[in-house]
């Protein structure tokens, strides 16, 4: 009997070589076969002059007025015109180093010329003169190849699979959601996807196939979620809330309604006997870390241990400062581990993590190391989570008998990567900044104006205030990187000199020559701060008023913004000065993005639109599954769409016994372990 299980060896003009070939592009069985979509379209529509944008590739059809004529110039180059009537409009046609095509250009008859449009001058450089019978040109269907399979090949493939096989082809969304969105049966939309009857037509197979990728995929995303949620056996953390009121009340200011809310839903996930997998997004200064410090006491109050992982050593110290200031009159024994812990010190952080006589732990890396035991880890927070990769968030888990786990980010998440990256978490939001903050200022100037900037500067030097210079990493240089940082450095200490002292802070120092440098600069010792990103994240020195981010346009938006977050910390106004001298577009469009807005989320979502997401989050570790069809950026409302219509599926825990939703279950239980996402 037939099915779409079936090895394509089967088909006609498939022998074990070709075989081969095809599996190396994924393609096994007749499913996939089917299933392997093109990822764009060659549209050679005709088009008409009235709407084209400057610069576009577009075909455009008319009569050819005049004939080809050819003229030579410089060193064996050649250039073709000819003058071409549309609707009443005359065209200049152009084709450079393609002499060969006069004679397919006749005059009086029709021509129909794909080729990039100058809109000032109304003319057309030729790319290729298009066959205007030929149906086929118009609207073809391109598909990753390799050198072996040709398009030709795989169109022909999927063209006899489908004779064969279409009828194969079930429905697997319940039917309730086909009315719902008028989308196109399976079968017809994957046959439309192959061989478009039309423009239109074709928008509906995609439509429906991108819904069923993302559908497929927030099905599965919800599916972990109720494993990670009801099914796994959680802690219940039963924290002492007279001793939690006591703590809050003692903090030096009152929490803002932001922070409330949250510590409210993450205290409500720490009583619930449910495993708690939640994502706290807060901008930079929005308070997150006293958060942090809040829900670490409840766990230790309950009688529970506490770890919070950061990315880097100097946000560790930096946490662990804070909170041993904030847990300074209360009972609660703290300690730091990162690589640079001596030996014996470390020895004895984990001979106490293992018998509690330590609550709470921060740091590293260093944290997930063989070695690291706990006595009783109720919770574990990590910081800045997205430089953390799935697996290393997975270890410190481990470490526990299923630990809450609170991950955090300052680099707030654009929502449709929020919902593909971290679907299957929980997530709070803290959406304002303590009271009393002045909006920090930010101004874009060019690199020759800088003297200018720095003898503005010294107004806030002579308040006693400080400056961080910062300087980009240069790719793939560190020695170069250095040359810039140590160059700035010394330009800034000769400008600066005898009245201010400037420090230089870099990579490759050892961590305590950094540890001095960052001491020095909070306690004021040192008056200016040049340093390379090691500062990015966390660092907090609120009397530091001035941020100036030299060749501002090497960095993302994202990173700037946290750049950014490092002053303003107080409430002193401050200042962000972006130098820059961007080479092209995106790089100025950055820059005055950057002076127009202070709030995160529409820089992010502005950064993830001009970067991808690839590049959003530096890694591909991200844990964003690429789709065949679907654009997570470009197609973000049906993407919130198949999310929504996945949570109310999941909402109904039997859904599965649904006679409706039979194909659907069957569907995702064929595909499990197939998928991309699992
Ligand atoms: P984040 O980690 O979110 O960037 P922090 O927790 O470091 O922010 O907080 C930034 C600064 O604001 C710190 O100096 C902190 O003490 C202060 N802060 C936090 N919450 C409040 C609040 N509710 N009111 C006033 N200041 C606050
Ligand atoms: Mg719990």
């Amino acid at each position: 009997m037939k099915s779409l299980q079936d090895s394509v060896i089967v088909l006609p003009g498939v022998g074990p070589k070709r075989l081969e070939h095809l599996n190396n592009l994924g393609i096994y069985t007749i499913e996939d076969l089917l299933t392997y979509f093109p990822f764009r379209y060659n549209d050679f529509q005709v088009r008409s002059i009235e709407n084209i944008a400057d610069q576009e590739k577009v075909v455009l059809k008319g009569q050819a007025i005049t004939e080809a004529v050819v003229s030579h110039y410089g060193y064996r180059k050649n250039r073709l015109n000819f003058k071409m009537l549309q609707d009443h409009a005359v065209i200049n046609v152009t084709f450079f180093n393609q002499h060969y095509l006069q004679k397919q250009v006749v005059q009086g008859e029709d021509i129909a010329v794909f080729g990039k449009w100058d809109d000032k001058r109304k003319s057309l450089t030729g790319i290729k003169i298009l066959s205007s019978g030929n149906q086929e040109d118009e609207f073809s269907p391109i598909y990753h190849v390799n050198k072996h399979i040709r398009q030709r090949t795989l169109v022909d493939l999927i063209g006899k699979g489908l004779d064969e096989y279409q009828e194969l082809i079930e429905e697997w969304l319940p039917e309730s959601l086909i009315q719902k969105y008028h989308f196109l049966g399976r079968k017809e939309a994957v046959k439309e996807m192959h061989f478009p009857q039309d423009m239109a037509m074709n928008e509906e197979a995609r439509r429906r196939i991108i819904f069923d990728e993302f559908f497929e995929f927030q099905m599965r995303m919800q599916e972990l979620r109720y494993q990670e949620k009801i099914l796994s056996q959680g802690l219940e953390i039963l924290y002492d809330v007279e001793q939690l009121k006591a703590f809050i009340a003692a903090l030096p200011f009152e929490l803002t309604n932001a922070q409330k809310q949250v510590t409210n839903d993450i205290c409500r996930d720490l009583r619930s006997p449910l495993h708690m997998h939640r994502l706290l997004q807060g901008d930079v200064g929005s308070g997150k870390t006293v958060v942090a410090a809040i829900i670490l006491f409840a766990a230790v109050s309950a009688g529970y241990q506490g770890a919070l992982m950061v990315p880097t050593e100097i946000l560790a110290e930096q946490h662990f400062i804070s909170l041993v200031k904030l847990f300074e009159t209360f009972d609660v024994k703290i300690a730091l581990l990162t690589g640079s812990t001596k030996a014996k010190e470390r020895r004895e952080i984990l001979a106490d993590l293992a018998s509690h006589q330590l609550d709470i732990i921060i740091g590293t890396h260093a944290l997930i190391q063989e070695g690291v035991n706990f006595h009783k880890l109720g919770l574990v927070i990590t910081d800045e989570q997205h430089r953390f990769g799935v697996n290393q968030r997975k270890l410190l888990r481990e470490k526990g008998d299923n630990p809450d786990v609170l991950f955090m980010t300052a680099t707030p998440i654009p929502r449709t990567l929020a919902i593909t990256a971290y679907g299957e978490m929980d997530v709070s939001i803290i959406d304002e900044l303590p009271a009393g903050r002045i909006p920090i200022v930010t101004r874009w100037v060019r690199p020759k104006q800088l003297e200018t900037v720095l003898e503005w500067s010294k107004k806030e030097l002579q308040k006693g205030h400080q400056i961080y210079v910062i300087c980009p990493l240069i790719e793939e240089s560190e020695a170069l990187d250095l040359k810039n940082a140590e160059e700035t450095y010394a330009l800034l200490d000769h400008f600066f000199a005898p009245d201010y002292q400037v420090g230089l802070l870099h990579g490759r120092m050892k961590a305590n020559e950094k540890e001095t440098i960052m001491e020095n600069f909070k306690n004021k010792s040192l008056d200016i701060l040049v340093s390379t990103t090691v500062i990015e994240v966390g660092v907090d020195v609120p009397n530091a008023t001035i941020m100036l981010i030299m060749d501002a346009d090497r960095f993302g938006l994202a990173q700037l913004h946290q750049l950014r977050g490092r002053v303003g910390r107080g409430s002193k106004a401050s200042y962000c000065v972006l130098v820059a001298d961007p080479k092209n577009d995106t790089g100025v469009e950055r820059m005055k993005i950057m002076t127009e807005t202070n709030d995160g989320f529409v820089l992010s979502q502005k950064d993830l639109e001009m970067r991808g997401p690839g590049e959003f989050f530096g890694v591909r570790q991200s844990g964003i599954p690429q789709f065949l069809v679907g654009d997570i950026v470009a197609d973000f409302n049906m993407l919130e769409l198949a999310r929504q219509e996945a949570v109310a599926i999941w909402q109904e825990e039997q859904w599965q016994q649904q006679p409706e939703n039979h194909g659907l279950s069957e569907y995702l239980e064929r595909h499990q372990g197939q998928s991309e996402f699992d």
